[in-house]
């Protein structure tokens, strides 16, 4: 809570303006810088979230999950192993950009939409557009593993990164496992990072937060899983 100057009134933490006299409580903030607030993320994920649920744009929100629709098409070759279908690495390339980009873009309502009922059912004081900001901001480990590690994995592995014969780790077995260990590391570190960002958005308690986001990564994955396998029937 955060007691207003002026009349003394209770108002909500994220308030910008008193709700009974309209005196000014804290800075509002336009809109977000997208380096800004990555970088803050990283640094003080709680800080950072308070910053992305007040803020009255949720910029680069859709521009984030495009960048890990890339990332999520990259992964979808290496898991079902498709690198055989392609003639060579920069057509593979081509087609993960292809796919992956319109992928985030169309995760991003759903996602937000998901997390959003998820907090609504659970007491959630979220509104859809602080879950899309949320959920966004969220993936920035996504948007680091894709800008960082792929490029490293693609120049270490080639081809051989998305086929099953041979298979990457018989190739170069310790850089494999090093960059699936540091892989690991992000993907907990986003589902930590939805989780502090659940509970900064909605104020609810820390089980709650769980909760919504295991849900969410189960629904998620599942769903992109059934997509992947039903389109790879198609070809
Ligand atoms: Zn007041």
């Amino acid at each position: 809570m955060i007691l207003c100057s002026v009349c003394q009134t209770e108002n909500d933490k994220y308030a910008t303006i008193c709700k009974k006299c309209g005196g000014f409580l804290q800075n509002r903030v336009p809109n977000l810088d997208l380096f800004d607030t990555l970088w803050r993320i990283i640094e003080n994920p709680r800080e950072a979230f308070r910053l992305i649920m007040i803020a009255e744009h949720k910029n680069y929100a859709l521009f984030l999950y495009a960048l890990c629709g890339i990332n999520v098409a990259f992964s979808g070759f290496w898991y079902f192993r498709i690198g055989d279908r392609f003639e060579n690495i920069l057509l593979l390339i081509f087609c993960a950009l292809l796919i992956g980009i319109p992928l985030g873009i169309a995760l991003c309502p759903i996602v937000s939409s998901f997390h959003w009922t998820l907090s609504k059912l659970l007491g959630g004081k979220a509104s859809f557009r602080t879950s899309m900001g949320i959920t966004s901001y969220a993936l920035t480990p996504f948007t680091i593993s894709l800008l960082l590690l792929l490029p490293i994995e693609l120049m270490t592995f080639g081809m051989y990164l998305f086929t099953f014969n041979p298979h990457p780790i018989a190739i170069k077995p310790v850089s494999y496992i090093v960059l699936i260990g540091l892989n690991s590391v992000m993907i907990l570190w986003a589902f930590i990072l939805l989780i502090i960002g659940t509970r900064v958005g909605n104020q609810i308690s820390l089980w709650k937060s769980v909760f919504i986001v295991a849900i969410l990564y189960g629904l998620v994955l599942r769903g992109v899983l059934f997509c992947g396998e039903y389109t790879l029937s198609l070809f």
